[in-house]
């Protein structure tokens, strides 16, 4: 093994002396629920004033209702407490500055290799994206009836968040 993580070990190690996080199960303490970007911008418990142990956290490029998300979603609001699900997309989000083409195409040239078959998900319009996500979670036969389902627009720039749908 190389030493690539050796500084990301010896934090944990720090982490593992201090934990205080034991003691608890896996359901959702607050009941929440939020699907939001991996954008580093983004403190997803933060923002909304919960700590570990609130929440289940879901994040893809967009902050996007996938497939996967869906499944994941279905077992919060069956087995793990999710009432609330918060779909949570972001402003100067990368996977809505530019097209799909285009974003392809910087991906090639960063890869040195053609990435034109990638299925990316680039978005084209956020808060229709946001609207129409919102709908596939709330008309889920396994998740509609027992979670409620907002879909927000969080600034980068401001740490404000506004509901969309
Ligand atoms: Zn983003």
């Amino acid at each position: 093994m190389d030493h690539a993580f050796d500084d990301l070990l010896a934090h944990n190690r720090e982490f593992s002396a201090n934990f205080d996080l034991q003691g608890f199960d896996g359901v959702a303490k607050s009941g929440v629920a939020m699907v939001t970007c991996m954008d580093s911008r983004i403190d997803p418990l933060g923002m909304i004033g919960l700590v570990p142990g609130d929440a289940k956290i879901l994040r893809n490029p967009g902050g996007r209702a996938t497939e996967r998300t869906l499944v994941a979603l279905v077992l919060g609001a069956n087995l793990l407490g999710v009432d609330r699900i918060l779909l949570v997309q972001h402003t100067r989000c990368a996977m809505a500055s530019k097209s799909e083409r285009e974003l392809l195409a910087d991906i090639s040239s960063a890869a040195g290799h053609d990435a034109s078959w990638l299925d990316l998900g680039a978005i084209e319009h956020q808060e229709l994206a946001i609207i129409e996500d919102v709908h596939r979670v709330r008309s889920h036969p396994l998740i509609g009836d027992r979670a409620r389902v907002g879909g927000f627009l969080y600034d980068v720039d401001t740490g404000l968040m506004r509901q969309v749908a």
